[in-house]
Parts: C-alpha cells; sequence; structure tokens
C-alpha cells in the first residue's frame, strides 16, 4: 500500500502519513476523506511518498477520495508558500481553500417540471394556473409552481400524469455559461490601444509577467485589462481568469458590466453569497469550469485548476489586507500566485500604493499609462478652502465657501457630495458635569453617538446601548453631549441650510446589504437626492452624472493616524472622493477643506501632483527605513489581565533570536490596548530589505511556549498599528 502524505484544514504543522489502500486511485492533490482523533475529515493529499507503508509500520487508512479533479500542484505550491510567508500552519492556510460545505460533492439534484404543449383531458382552474406558472418558471419544483399558481403540489403533479407536465431530474447547481473571448469591446483610444496590445502580447507570450495599470478613475482601466481577458480566453480554453475586487466595489451594476462585455455572468465569490451560492461557485471554480471569478479577497484562496490571469482591481485598497486568522495581503500574495502559476497579473488603479510605484521604477513590473478621460470628460477643479480663514460656524462644520457653492449647486438642478469619514453624529459622547468620556466597555474605545437609531455604538468591538438620560457616571441628567461631526451630524446641517433639498446618508450604517446600497446608488443616479453625505463607502466607483460638486468636510483627519502609511491613505482616499464629481460632461469642483493648505498633501492633491506627493512620500520612508525600503513584522500579544501579558511579553522579549541588522521594538501597549477585556502589547520589528524577515518570526515563534489566556499573532507588512 503506498503511503500519502495528507494535510488536514487545521492549524496543525505538517501533513500526516496515510495508508491508500488497493485499488484507491489517489495521486497528490486528490480531495480525500480520512480518519484524525475520533473524527472523519476532509483534507488534500499533498504528496504520495513511497509504495510501500515500512516495515513495522501501522498507519490509518485513507476513507474516500472525491471526484473533485486533484488540486494543481500550483496551488499546493501556493498554499505552503503563504504559510511560511506569514508564518502561519499549511493547514490553516488550506482552511481558506476548502471554505464552501457541499462544493466536493456533486450538484445536489432536484426534479422539475416542464411544459410538454398537451393540454390534459380534464382542465380545472387549478390546472389552468399552474400551467401558466409552469410556462412563467420553466423549469420548476412542484413546489415553486405550485406556490407561484397558489395550488397544491398533487396539481402540479397530476398535470404531469396527465402528459401536460413533463418529469425532468436536475443539478440544482447548474454550470455557469462560458464567456465569449470573441466578442468585441468598445472602440478603445489610441492610449489604451496602446495599453491593451501590450498586456495581449503578453497574454500570447505566455508565462509569469506583472504590470501595474496607472490610470485616473474614468480613463478606461477596465476597458483596457477587459482586452486582456478577452486575449486568455482567446488563448487557452482552460485558462481561468482571476479578477480581485474590494468586497465593496462588487456591485451588481460591475457584475453587469462584466456579463455584458463576455456575454455571461462571471462566477462571484464574495461574503454576500448564500451557501449554495458558494458551493457552486468553488466547485465550479475547483473544477476548472468557471472560467472567469470575480471576488473579494479571499477568492485568491479558490483552488483553481489553471489560472492564466489575475487581474487586482484598485490594488491600493485597504480591504486586501486580511487582519484575522491568517495575515495576508491579497495584492502581494496575487503577485506570488501568478509567479507559481506562470501568469499574468495586472494590479490597477487611479493612486496605486507607494510599494507598487516602486516596483513599476525598478523594473520589477511593466508600467502601463493611461493619462486621459475618453470623450469630453475631465478631472473636476480641486480648491482648497483654508478653514483658518473660512471658518464654520461654531458647532458648524460647513464653510461658508462650500455651503454657497451647495446652494448653487442646488438651485441649478444639479447634486452635490459631502465627505466625511466618520460614521454616526459624533464620535464621542461627554458628560458636561463631570466630563467623563463614555468608553465602550472593556475596551480602550470612545463610544459613537448615533442619532438615527439613538444608540451609542463601539466602531471596534461593535458593542452598542440605547442613549443613556443620565451620565452613567455622576448620574446628571440631560448632561451628555456628542462631540466632532459624523455623517448624520453634517447632513442635519446641510437641512437646516438648504430645507428644500432631497438629503440622504450613505455610510454602512444605512447601506447594510446590497439591496439598500443599490437604492441609494440607483436614487442617486436618477437624480432623486440633491445632496449625499457618506463615509469612504461614497469613494468607490460609482458613476454620477449630474453630481459637479464635491465637499471635504475634514481632509485633516485622517492624516493624524501616526501610522506610516496614514498621507499616502489620505491621499488616495481624497484623489478618490474628487474624482466622483463631473464624471459626464461636466468637469465639478472638489472643495476640500483643511486647516493645513499648506502642507505637502494637500498641495499635491491641488495640482493634481501625485507622482510629487509620492516622491515625498518615498524620501520620508527611505530615510528611516520603512517600507519598501526597509521591511517590518508585527507581534501582537493579548491576555486577560494587564499582568499577564506584561510577564508574557518580557518573556518573548528574552527570547528574540540575533538577526543580522534587525531591529526588536517593544514590548509597547497597543494604541488599542484593551479590547473586550484583553490586554494587547505590540513588537515591532524592523530589518534590511533583503531580510528573510518570515524566516526570522517563524525562528522566534518556535521558541515561545504561550500560555493558554494569551494569544499571540504574527503580522508581516503591517498596515494595523492598532
Ligand atoms: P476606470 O476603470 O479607469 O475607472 P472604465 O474602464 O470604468 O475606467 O471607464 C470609465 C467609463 O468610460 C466607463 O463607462 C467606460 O465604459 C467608458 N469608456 C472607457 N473607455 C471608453 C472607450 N474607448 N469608448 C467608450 N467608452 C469608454
Amino acid at each position: 500500500m503506498p503511503v500519502a502524505r495528507i494535510l488536514f484544514p487545521i492549524a496543525l504543522p505538517e501533513p500526516f502519513d496515510y495508508a491508500v489502500p488497493d485499488g484507491m486511485d489517489v495521486v497528490a492533490g486528490s480531495y480525500v476523506m480520512a480518519p484524525l482523533g475520533k473524527t472523519v475529515r476532509n483534507a488534500v493529499v499533498w504528496e504520495v511518498v513511497g509504495d510501500e507503508v515500512g516495515e513495522g509500520r501501522t498507519l490509518k487508512a485513507v476513507e474516500h477520495v472525491y471526484d473533485t479533479p486533484p488540486m494543481s500542484a500550483a496551488m499546493r505550491k501556493f498554499i505552503d508558500f503563504t504559510a511560511r510567508y506569514t508564518v502561519a500552519a499549511p493547514g490553516a492556510v488550506l482552511a481558506m481553500a476548502l471554505r464552501a460545505r457541499g462544493g466536493l460533492q456533486p450538484s445536489p439534484r432536484e426534479t422539475v417540471y416542464t411544459l410538454t404543449g398537451q393540454t390534459p383531458d380534464r382542465m380545472t382552474e387549478a390546472r389552468a394556473r399552474a400551467l401558466d406558472a409552469a410556462q412563467a418558471l420553466c423549469p420548476a419544483s412542484a413546489s415553486a409552481i405550485a406556490q407561484e399558481a397558489g395550488t397544491s403540489s398533487a396539481v402540479v403533479t397530476g398535470l404531469a400524469k396527465a402528459g401536460a407536465l413533463e418529469v425532468k431530474r436536475v443539478d440544482i447547481d447548474a454550470v455557469f455559461a462560458p464567456p465569449n473571448g470573441e466578442q468585441a469591446g468598445k472602440t478603445l483610444t489610441d492610449e489604451q490601444a496602446l495599453a491593451a496590445d501590450t498586456l495581449v502580447k503578453s497574454v500570447e507570450a505566455g508565462g509569469f509577467a506583472p504590470f501595474l495599470l496607472d490610470g485616473v478613475t474614468g480613463s478606461g482601466k477596465t476597458e483596457v485589462y477587459f482586452e486582456a481577458i478577452a486575449a486568455t480566453l482567446r488563448k487557452d480554453p482552460d485558462a481561468q481568469i482571476l479578477i480581485l475586487l474590494p468586497e465593496i466595489a462588487l456591485t451588481q451594476a460591475v457584475l453587469a458590466r462584466f456579463t455584458e462585455r463576455f456575454g455571461a455572468p462571471p462566477t462571484p465569490w464574495h461574503s454576500g453569497l448564500s451557501q449554495k451560492e458558494r458551493r457552486r461557485s468553488w466547485r465550479e471554480a475547483a473544477h476548472g469550469r468557471a472560467r472567469i471569478i470575480i471576488g473579494a479577497r479571499s477568492a485568491l484562496f479558490l483552488p483553481y485548476q489553471k489560472l492564466g490571469l489575475i487581474i487586482v482591481d484598485e490594488e491600493h485598497d485597504g480591504s486586501y489586507k486580511q487582519e484575522d486568522g491568517v495575515v495576508y495581503h491579497a495584492r502581494d500574495l496575487a503577485v506570488m500566485r501568478a509567479k507559481l502559476e506562470a501568469a499574468m497579473v495586472i494590479l490597477a488603479s487611479a493612486t496605486p500604493a507607494l510599494e507598487t510605484v516602486a516596483n513599476g521604477e525598478s523594473g520589477r513590473y511593466s508600467v502601463l499609462k493611461l493619462s486621459a478621460r475618453p470623450g469630453a470628460a475631465r478631472l473636476p477643479d480641486i480648491e482648497l478652502v483654508d478653514l483658518k480663514r473660512d471658518t464654520p460656524e461654531r458647532g458648524k462644520w460647513l464653510s461658508p465657501t462650500l455651503a454657497e457653492a451647495m446652494a448653487d449647486r442646488l438651485a441649478r438642478g444639479e447634486q452635490s457630495l459631502l465627505f466625511l469619514n466618520r460614521r454616526g453624529y459624533a464620535p464621542l459622547v461627554i458628560c458636561k458635569s463631570c466630563g467623563e468620556r463614555l468608553k465602550s466597555p472593556g475596551t480602550d474605545s470612545w463610544l459613537t453617538e448615533h442619532r438615527y437609531t439613538g444608540r451609542l455604538v463601539c466602531h471596534v468591538t461593535g458593542y452598542s446601548m440605547a442613549r443613556p438620560d443620565k451620565c452613567p457616571l455622576c448620574g446628571a441628567a440631560d448632561s451628555l453631549m456628542g462631540v466632532g461631526p459624523g455623517v448624520e451630524r453634517v447632513a442635519e446641517e446641510a437641512r437646516v441650510l438648504l430645507p428644500d433639498a432631497r438629503i440622504e446618508i450613505f455610510s454602512s450604517d444605512t447601506a447594510r446589504g446590497g439591496e439598500a446600497t443599490r437604492g441609494i446608488v440607483e436614487r442617486m443616479e436618477a437624480g432623486e437626492i440633491d445632496i449625499l453625505v457618506g463615509t469612504q463607502i461614497v469613494a468607490k466607483g460609482h458613476n454620477f452624472p449630474k453630481l459637479t460638486l464635491v465637499g471635504v468636510i475634514d481632509a485633516d483627519t485622517g492624516m493624524k493616524g501616526g501610522d506610516l502609511r496614514a498621507g499616502e491613505r489620505t491621499y488616495q482616499l481624497l484623489s478618490q472622493v474628487a474624482g466622483r464629481a463631473g464624471r459626464a460632461d461636466d468637469p465639478g469642483t472638489a472643495m476640500i477643506q483643511t486647516f493645513a493648505p499648506e502642507s505637502p498633501a494637500m498641495q499635491a492633491l491641488l495640482l493634481g501632483d501625485r507622482d510629487g506627493f509620492l516622491a515625498i512620500e518615498r524620501e520620508n520612508r527611505a530615510m528611516v527605513g520603512m517600507p519598501p525600503f526597509g521591511r517590518l513584522a508585527a507581534l501582537i500579544l493579548s491576555a486577560p489581565s494587564p499582568e499577564a501579558v506584561d510577564t508574557f511579553a518580557q518573556e518573548i522579549a528574552a527570547l528574540a533570536p540575533h538577526g543580522e541588522g534587525i531591529d526588536v521594538f517593544g514590548p509597547a501597549p497597543a494604541p488599542l490596548s484593551v479590547v473586550r477585556g484583553r490586554h494587547r502589547r505590540r513588537f515591532l520589528i524592523q530589518a534590511p530589505r533583503n531580510t528573510d524577515l518570515s524566516a526570522y518570526m517563524a525562528s522566534w515563534r518556535k521558541l515561545m511556549k504561550v500560555p493558554s489566556n494569551a494569544r499571540i499573532s504574527v503580522d508581516i507588512d503591517p498596515y494595523s498599528f492598532v
């Protein structure tokens, strides 16, 4: 009996050996079921070693092999690479690839009914209704037809017996219709055609090739990468194409655009899928039948059979970094995955990350630029509103200049967008009587007032409570006061200013779920909203033709983050928001309120000088050896008491191995020092660029004995410093 080394999708350090019973067809990559402890689990064969179970060795046996085609060698290498790079257990990474219950089984089947065209001998009113319903739903189950017709299922089965309906057994999870790579796209502008040609030639040449597609919003990046997708479809009938998008950008409109361009809907993968949809998408991806898959960051871990092209759209977006469990950056791993698949990868953005730009300049990535918006559309004019001179009234947030511009747009029947990246009414609630700032229980974070729901909410843990009448500390009545602005408060101010305007709020609170989001977007598109007040949710890809004014309420907050990328992120967000104005034929204006109009970031925004901004950023980072000029890792510990976490942190600090040029800073209390009663400490590890920091962290991690009440997390290339 041969021996199979099997990896289970749980956090174990390595694969285990199992015997393969005679006649069972097991190869590297086979999806199998095997006993582990007292249970039997799904797992993947990592390799098949030797033909014989050695003398005196007793191994448990593989119990079952699934019909799903084996996981590709490139995928298994990718899982091993990710585990090593992120200092995670390979099984924990594999678990991310197997997250679709039922995907390994064939599709469940159901009985459906279609019309035969025959009229039954005996016709009743109920039968007539059922036949109408069967025609409308065709094909559908008896219960679905009965429900639609308001009859019993017996009427439907009766019609089948009478020969008026035909019974069929079909798969519940249908195969996705294949996309068409021959369909022509839009006629490209010269600049777009040049970029598209380069991509198409690279597809034809084959092999690993990373690209940065760098073009302002609306310059046609999507149209250009559509050509690369089409070329990949034409070149290889088996190649799969993955498009990664931030979760929030995965709208129906985007999916519809793919459907229109390639004549069939793409295979979706995001958190909004039902279990049935997930299992279908997973199965089709694993069998290699899904050709175009469009998904959020976790779609990178689907076990594709053969990836020909990966596109990471909005590559600078912070949501590509996963912060829980296996901590990874989907953009960086996408490049590695493409390399292992010998595939092409395109990173697209209007505001690429500094890391990506640096990779372009060093020649590691080929850079394609799109500078113009097609047609007449121009980028909006940008004005900085100096809040030191153009000061809003006390307790108000709209400067006279911005308020006037909003009134002007309303009078002209045009739309305005006010941007403030703060949910709720006020980010802080204090007691006027005792000065207490209300905090979330067991967490070092202030409560945000939400007037709309009448609640105080913690944005870190999700805790919420009804707004109390009295101060919980001193008991004073009517003494609680919201401090600072949130989108609800700015909307309130706009309502007082322009009572006739139709004003709505767009944030993750008002747009829970796709339905509500679509509702707001559609009302805005239809011109049924005059003023939209929103958080960063408004910055993404929506096209509002009558939007000619964007007002940024407070450009300075984001800058104060104190983390390495605060400036860069603010620049990206603000230029994206500003880019929402005037996408149609009207150029529009973006007014940015700031106390620091002379700062380099604001000046760069004013001049549209992204490269100038990046040049300053990179100089700052190069000076202190920060990424991409040096490497960073973080180690985060937590325990139920400050004493426990401090003792543990000191033990760990003493174990840090020596590494050439590696500096270990900490332990220090994390900025979010308590969350849900757990006390947190951080180490920051800095190393020269060419250091294998993952190997260093793994060797350190091996020395640590983690007490049962403590938790530890390694974050290579950290983006969050809280
Ligand atoms: P980006 O991805 O850079 O934001 P898109 O590809 O979404 O840009 O293009 C923005 C809008 O302009 C889309 O509605 C797109 O269909 C349209 N567009 C882009 N290029 C062309 C073109 N060559 N001809 C016609 N319409 C175009």
